[in-house]
């Protein structure tokens, strides 16, 4: 149960676009370190970007979320003492802190224009000074705000950065000093008078009493920023304590590069419909930037949780290696109940992914070659092709496959073939194998050859699940008349 340790960790996504794998990488440790911890998992929506923010991508994220099995305490659709978990509708609060920061003279209003922005910029980056904001409006007289009023200057409302250095250990780096020239005064509150991200996470993240921030290493540079307005939080009485903060390395992609959310290969919708078991998937995850034991990659989820640690997670960038991640899903394929791997495929066996007249699919031919498939397949996805010969009436037509493996005297073949399967003992597929091994021995061919214009006569395709056994299961009767139908496709 919840609740048990002190420990308050959040997942704090912003709705927009597809969730990626670096994000589900945040998720999990988040949610593995709470699970370990016995402490609160928080799931927040950070939704104050109405222009990017969507409802669709929204409920991606809970859908998403929930099929990965990485449940939440507090947060969307239940609510908890925090509510609501969506910015969009806690808006009041922020303003309300703000004002309290500009009150306090934590922050104060700036009128800079984006063009005069641009233009001292521009000159202090030809001058080789730190191009970030002067501080121009830091302290404005009485006399200057009302001139730029006047003007009909819309201020912006702006963060006052200690002067002095910002000093934090990171769980994952250790002790980090940022210094004021590069850390300068940010904005919180744009001229409209809508809050940022600069402003409202860390508020939400101090009124949630979160104790543990982990998010990814490309946030490391808002760290700064965050633990100083902390600080001035706390001096209003709004938070307790500045929470622990863990970057979590970059993921690198193709040809080392960061792996981007928009990058095809990083989308988490594209491992669900290939067929990752969520088991699979989130394994594969927790190896990026932490690891179980040296000399095991495979395991469960629970054993996942009972070993995590936070500070068992190495700073340097991991690699995203798609075989390995589709091995590891191999392996938990195999590993599942031989039950539940027949009804984990069966969204593949359905529409749209069928090929095959929904009327024919045979529910006992597919539970007796369910244990063939559980132990070959990579991603669930493949089923479909491997057992589409057992549902279809004829075969797929594959003229790839037809050519490659047709070659030799395939009418010779197949008719010798078709006579020894005939008078063999259909009850075995040993019995099977042995009619197409004295059948290729006839023509002096060894099993491989003898048995591929076999396989394509039958299934249409070069590779598939064992031979024998798919004879087995597709029968005498249909096995014979595929046999035919491709000799009278070879003139025969
Ligand atoms: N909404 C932010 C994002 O998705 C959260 C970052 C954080 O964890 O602080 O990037
Ligand atoms: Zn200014």
């Amino acid at each position: 149960m919840a609740n048990a340790s002190p420990v308050r960790v959040r997942f704090c996504p912003s709705p927009t676009g597809n969730p990626h794998v670096g994000l589900v990488r945040t998720a999990l440790f988040n949610w593995a370190f709470a699970r370990h911890t016995q402490g609160t998992m928080v799931f927040r929506i950070e939704d104050t970007d109405a222009a990017r923010d969507s409802e669709e991508s929204y409920n991606q994220l809970l859908d998403s979320m929930r099929w990965l099995g990485l449940d939440w305490d507090e947060g969307p659709e239940i609510g908890g003492p925090h509510a609501p978990y969506r910015q969009s509708q806690r808006m009041d609060l922020y303003k309300d802190v703000a004002q309290k920061l500009l009150d306090a003279g934590h922050a104060y209003k700036c009128y800079c224009s984006t063009e005069e922005l641009d233009a001292r910029r521009e000159a202090a980056r030809a001058a080789g000074k730190p191009s970030g904001y002067d501080g121009k409006c830091r302290a404005l007289t009485a006399d200057e705000i009302t001139a730029y009023e006047t003007e009909g200057r819309e201020p912006i409302v702006r963060f006052r950065m200690p002067d002095e250095p910002i000093t934090f250990t990171d769980l994952v780096r250790g002790e980090l000093t940022f210094t004021p020239e590069n850390v300068p005064d940010y904005g919180i509150l744009r001229a409209n008078g809508a809050p940022l991200y600069t402003l409202v996470n860390p508020v939400d993240d101090a009124l949630m009493e979160i104790t543990h921030v982990l998010r990814g290493e490309d946030l490391l540079s808002s760290t700064p920023r965050q633990v100083a307005l902390y600080k001035a939080l706390i001096d209003l009485g709004i938070a307790k304590s500045i929470p622990l903060f863990g970057h979590l390395p970059y993921v690198m992609g193709e040809g080392n590069k960061k792996l981007s959310k928009r990058d095809p290969q990083a989308s988490l919708n594209l491992y669900r419909e290939r067929g990752f078991l969520p088991e699979g998937l989130l394994n594969y995850l927790s190896l990026l930037g932490w690891s179980f034991s040296a000399d095991q990659d495979v395991f469960s989820i629970d054993e996942m949780v009972a070993a995590f640690d936070i500070a068992d997670v190495n700073a340097n960038p991991a690699r995203f290696d798609l075989k390995k991640a589709e091995a590891i899903n191999a392996d938990h394929i195999r590993r599942l109940d031989p039950k539940a791997f027949a009804e984990a495929c069966r969204p593949w066996l359905q529409a749209p992914h069928a090929n095959w007249d929904p009327a024919d699919f045979d529910e006992a031919a597919w539970q007796a070659i369910a244990p063939h498939a559980q132990t070959r397949l990579t991603v669930l996805s493949d089923i479909t092709a491997n057992v589409d010969f057992l549902f279809r009436k004829e075969p797929v037509e594959d003229e790839a496959s037809w050519t490659k493996a047709m070659k030799g005297d395939p009418v010779a073949l197949l008719t010798t073939a078709r006579e020894k399967l005939s008078g063999a003992d259909w009850s075995s597929a040993d019995a099977l194998k042995e009619a197409v091994l004295a059948a290729g021995e006839s023509h002096g061919l060894k099993l491989g050859k003898a048995q591929a214009p076999v396989r394509v006569a039958v299934t249409g395709r070069t590779v598939g699940l064992p031979l024998f056994e798919s004879l087995e299961i597709l029968g005498k009767e249909r096995t014979l008349a595929r046999i035919d139908a491709a000799l009278g496709k070879l003139g025969a």
